[in-house]
């Protein structure tokens, strides 16, 4: 399906939250590497109820997170402080933080602010202990580049990351620790973007920018995009857990799309008079039925959707129908989902009991009828959320959050919260900073093209590197005299080797692969050797490259020890080499390298072979 995004007027904007490589969390001494909940030494539970005083009014979105999670327990570990468990106030805006921040602003040519004050805005859903989170405007009015011109920036904001959700249960969440108070900066676009394509190119660029400077945190979760669309006729929706960049186009054209489907429905709503009756309690209809999902809940509750029949079932996006959107609404409030009558009958619910449910509710043939099945409490308040719902959809597209789905589609998360209400965080002094401070970093692409052209490497291999979490290796190896080639295929290709021979490469630090790098390049290691070295390495990390070399039966055979070795080989062969003088070559090298492979450089060996054949001939 493709759209005229001109035409439909389509807009969109990103916000990207990207956590720091920081030492030490935003507020607090704690380290920022993230744990495995079994790490956890104890937890402790908290109840947090927002007071009307506290809070003045709270927005929708809040008040329906309030209602849905109450009892909240965190995992802490055995790093964990009292900052973090909000027993003690923030200490001091991290000094590193705000750093790799200012470098931020500088590459997306942002104004910084003068004085960057810490706020607290309000959170509900229990992911910060405090009940808030803290937050500082550092900068406005950037701008970056892309394929279909420029994009703004409207703000970049650093703040501490909440702690994460590790499990829900009925009526309470888990939390870890770990991650609550990481640095994290968030960078907000203008809604300047005006198409999928572009979307993605300007999310692709802004990925490109915060990893320039080398300071901020890799790997899933790490990185998170929140896409904001709209259409001319449509409303804002907030697309969130957006999981790959490769999926922002996708997204957004599926977006297009269902809001594109949503105002067709509605006209066709209002052609033909349509209206949602007040639900009904239709239990007695249901009384003997042999549908399983129905027969073992207390209550059944319908209501009678006039004018609406086909059009529930109908696809808005792929394998999501109107009926879908209804039955997201109705799970919101604890139900399973919803039948409907263009789905029925089916799922154990028979023609008969179809008939009977449409009279019970006054039902004509243009008309349709969801259902909910459930104890009576969570049936009336999930039908009255499939009412207002479909009651919307005969007017417009309503504003919400929705939360991506893996295959480009999304499902109703909760309404849109309003703008969020700051408080000054009156215990963290304002900061002010200053951006003549910082360098901005060599770009990536800068990178990809300085590779190239300095170090010879393949454009396919130099960005490779560039962009890859070894990097700062790679650089500091070619600093130390190391073939560059040589550098980037073995961090790039023999370690991916490795590790897909489930070799433990987590183990190498930097200075193994340098030192072995480094022993490559004196040439008492072949680059066959490179991986065998490195994975004896891994098991054993605590042997030195020398131990290595000799456990793995590689390299350590020097320059004089090589000569030695073609001497004697030549001098087996003396009356060939006589004779065929340089045409014994080939035959006298594979006799060598059978002796030395692993252990010597094959172009060292075919040097000083050619030498001593020379010699003789
Ligand atoms: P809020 O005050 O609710 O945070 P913002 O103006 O900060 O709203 O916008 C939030 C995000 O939504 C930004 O990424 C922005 O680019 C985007 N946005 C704003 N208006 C629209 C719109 N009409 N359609 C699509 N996206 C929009
Ligand atoms: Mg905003």
């Amino acid at each position: 399906m493709s759209h005229d995004y001109e035409d439909l007027g389509l807009v969109a904007g990103l916000e990207i939250h990207q956590q720091l490589d920081t030492a030490t969390k935003l507020f607090c001494n704690c380290p920022t590497a993230r744990r495995e909940p079994e790490e956890s030494v104890r937890s402790f539970t908290r109840y947090l109820h927002p007071t009307k005083s506290e809070l003045g009014e709270l927005d929708e979105a809040a008040l329906e997170e309030s209602r849905v999670d109450r009892e909240f327990e965190y995992l802490a570990f055995d790093s964990t402080c009292l900052v973090e468990e909000d027993d003690e106030p923030p200490h001091r805006l991290d000094g590193e933080a705000l750093r790799t921040a200012l470098e931020i602003a500088v590459l997306l040519d942002c104004e910084v602010v003068d004085q960057a004050h810490v706020m607290r805005k309000i959170v509900v859903d229990g992911s910060n202990t405090s009940g808030f989170q803290r937050s500082a405007l550092l900068a406005t009015d950037g701008e970056i580049e892309t394929s279909e011109g420029p994009v703004g920036i409207a703000d970049m904001l650093l703040e501490e990351e909440s702690a994460a959700r590790i499990e829900e249960r009925d009526g309470g969440v888990t939390y870890g620790l770990d991650r609550l108070g990481i640095p994290l900066v968030e960078i907000g676009t203008e809604p300047d973007i005006r198409s999928p394509a572009q979307a993605k190119d300007a999310a692709e660029r802004i990925g490109m920018l915060l990893r320039s400077t080398g300071k901020v945190k890799r790997g899933l979760g790490t990185i998170r995009q929140d896409v904001n669309v709209s259409i001319e006729d449509g409303a804002r929706v907030e697309l969130k857990g957006v999981q790959s960049l490769d999926d922002i186009d996708d997204i957004v054209e599926r977006e297009v799309g269902r809001q594109v489907e949503l105002l067709e429905v509605a006209e066709e709503l209002r052609d033909r008079d349509a209206a949602v009756a007040d639900p009904e309690d239709v239990t007695a209809v249901f009384e003997d039925t042999d549908s399983g999902v129905i027969a073992g809940a207390e209550t059944v509750m319908a209501v009678r959707l006039s004018g609406f029949d086909g059009l529930v079932g109908r696809e808005i996006q792929p394998d999501r129908r109107l009926g879908t959107e209804l039955s997201d609404h109705a799970k919101r409030h604890g139900a399973g989902g919803i039948f409907h009558t263009d789905e029925l009958p089916a799922y154990g619910v028979t023609e008969a009991e179809v008939a009977e449910l449409r009279e019970a509710v006054d039902a004509g043939d243009d008309d349709a009828v969801a259902i909910v099945a459930a104890d009576r409490e969570v049936a009336e308040s999930a039908i009255e959320a499939v009412a207002d719902r479909a009651g919307v959809a005969i007017h417009e597209v309503p504003e919400e959050t929705r939360g991506a789905n893996e295959d480009g589609t999304s499902r109703y998360l909760r309404p849109l919260p309003g703008a969020a209400r700051m408080y000054p965080e009156t215990d963290v002094p304002p900061v002010e900073p200053d951006p003549t401070e910082v360098e901005a970093p060599e770009l990536l692409t800068e990178k990809v093209d300085r590779y190239q052209a300095q170090h010879g490497l393949g454009a396919g291999l130099a960005e490779q590197i560039a962009y890859s979490e070894h990097m700062p290796t790679f650089e500091a190896a070619v600093e130390r005299g190391v073939d560059p080639t040589t550098a980037a295929d073995t961090l790039e290709g023999t370690l991916t080797e490795l590790r897909r021979d489930d070799v433990a490469v987590g183990n190498l630090t930097d200075e193994h692969l340098l030192a072995v790098l480094e022993r490559v390049e004196a040439g008492d290691l072949p680059n066959e050797g490179i991986g065998p070295v490195l994975s004896t390495l891994a098991d054993d990390p605590d042997l030195s490259v020398e131990a290595a070399m000799d456990e793995a039966d590689v390299g350590g055979v020097d320059r004089e020890a090589v000569r030695e070795a073609v001497v004697a080989v030549v001098e087996r062969n003396e009356e060939q080499v006589e004779a065929e003088g340089m045409g014994a070559f080939s035959g006298l090298m594979g006799e060598c390298m059978g002796e030395l492979r692993g252990k010597a450089d094959g172009e060292v060996v075919s040097e000083l072979l050619r030498e001593e054949i020379g010699k003789r001939a």
